[in-house]
């Protein structure tokens, strides 16, 4: 028995999103039914849809920034009952055996973690299909409790914007004692700005983007950098102990390396579609620099990081658009114009 869902899909890697129905499974003993009421637009969606990243199996349903109330829940569920607020981030499922899994990090699953869209669909076959839709059904193990009181289509960002910049704030222990560089202003950027602030850590924010300096102050950065101002950049050589870079397009790594101090890190999140050009090694070997990735974060510490951003009173500054606005949003991200996250809400998905 199946249920059937709508959503907005895209068709091909050069077609716009459209109404889209499909089946979704019933839930099974482990389940919880999802009803989505907001779903975050990640620049990870856009790259998707488009097919940039390759290996995209279409029709893509996006969308992994998702809030919304238990439905039903599978007959073996305890931690969540019918109308409790819930969210789902960029994974449904794991192999739960690996080193990884066994150690609460199921993005690095050595079997590959199943994305909440375009990965494998265990139960039905062919592919998952993710939040820009009315309804979804999740295993319980991989289902967030979101705390009632909030802005909930403020909370859905948290889902992978939130969790892929804490969890290499956290990794790396950012505190006080650090300075901090955040680079690009979107999405990702805006909530680091705000959690390594909330850590504790003085935060200077690289922006391309000059309209974007009131507000990167008034999101928490102590200072602001225009980073395509060679004198703006000097004056940071050697300074930072963490980068965290969330730039969505390739560019010279070596401006950022520069800023890092003795054994500093940046750590790249943003996941262009084209490479980098290579940094150059003596900017490593200088000053025992190192350069690392992160990906999205486990589902303990994402509750963490919900838990964490629940009692810091952070959520994403967003701007709610109707489904049928999603094309538009998507240009718009391209030019970085979004402020700093679009979120779609889901009352505006009528079935056709
Ligand atoms: P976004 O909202 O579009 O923000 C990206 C920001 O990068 C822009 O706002 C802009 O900031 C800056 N930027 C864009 N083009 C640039 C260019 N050519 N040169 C320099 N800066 C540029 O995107 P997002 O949703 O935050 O996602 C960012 C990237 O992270 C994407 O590639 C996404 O796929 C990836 N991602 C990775 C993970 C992970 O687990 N590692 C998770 C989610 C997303 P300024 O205007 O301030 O310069
Ligand atoms: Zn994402
Ligand atoms: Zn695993």
């Amino acid at each position: 028995m199946m249920t059937k869902a709508i959503a907005y899909a895209a068709q091909a890697s050069d077609q716009p999103l459209n109404y889209f129905e499909f089946e979704r499974r019933q839930p099974t003993a482990t389940d919880v039914e999802i009803a989505i009421d907001y779903c975050g637009v990640c620049h990870s969606d856009l790259h998707t849809a488009r097919g940039e990243w390759g290996g995209v199996r279409f029709p893509v349903v996006p969308g992994h920034e998702i809030v919304g109330r238990v439905l039903r829940v599978g007959a073996k569920v305890n931690n969540f009952k019918v109308g409790d607020t819930v969210g789902v981030g960029c994974m449904v499922d794991s192999c739960r055996t690996c080193a990884c899994c066994v150690e609460g990090l199921e993005q690095y699953c050595d079997g590959g973690m199943v994305g909440t869209y375009n990965g494998v669909d265990k139960h039905l076959g062919g592919h998952t299909f993710g939040g820009y839709s009315n309804r979804i059904v999740v295993d319980q193990d991989f289902v967030l409790r979101v705390a009632p009181g909030q802005d909930l289509a403020a909370v859905a960002p948290l889902l992978c914007a939130g969790i892929t910049t804490y969890s290499p704030l956290a990794h790396w222990r950012i505190g006080p004692q650090h300075k901090v560089g955040v680079v690009g202003l979107g999405g990702l950027g805006h909530m680091a700005v705000k959690i390594a602030k909330a850590m504790g850590a003085e935060v200077v924010l690289f922006t391309t983007s000059a309209s974007k300096i009131a507000d990167g102050k008034r999101l928490g950065a102590d200072h602001v950098v225009i980073s395509s101002d060679p004198a703006q950049m000097k004056a940071w050589t050697n300074q930072l102990h963490f980068i965290l870079n969330t730039v969505a397009a390739p560019h010279n790594l070596d401006n950022f390396l520069a800023l890092l101090r003795l054994d500093g890190t940046m750590t790249l999140v943003g996941a262009p579609a084209t490479a980098h050009p290579s940094p150059n090694v003596f900017n490593l070997i200088g000053k025992r620099r190192s350069l690392a990735g992160s990906l999205i974060g486990g589902i303990k510490e994402t509750q963490e990081m919900l838990d964490f951003c629940a009692k810091h009173n952070i959520v994403a500054d967003i701007e709610m658009i109707a489904i049928d606005q999603i094309n538009d949003a998507y240009e718009r991200m391209l030019k970085s114009e979004v402020k700093y996250r679009f979120v779609i809400d889901m009352k505006t998905l009528q079935q056709k």
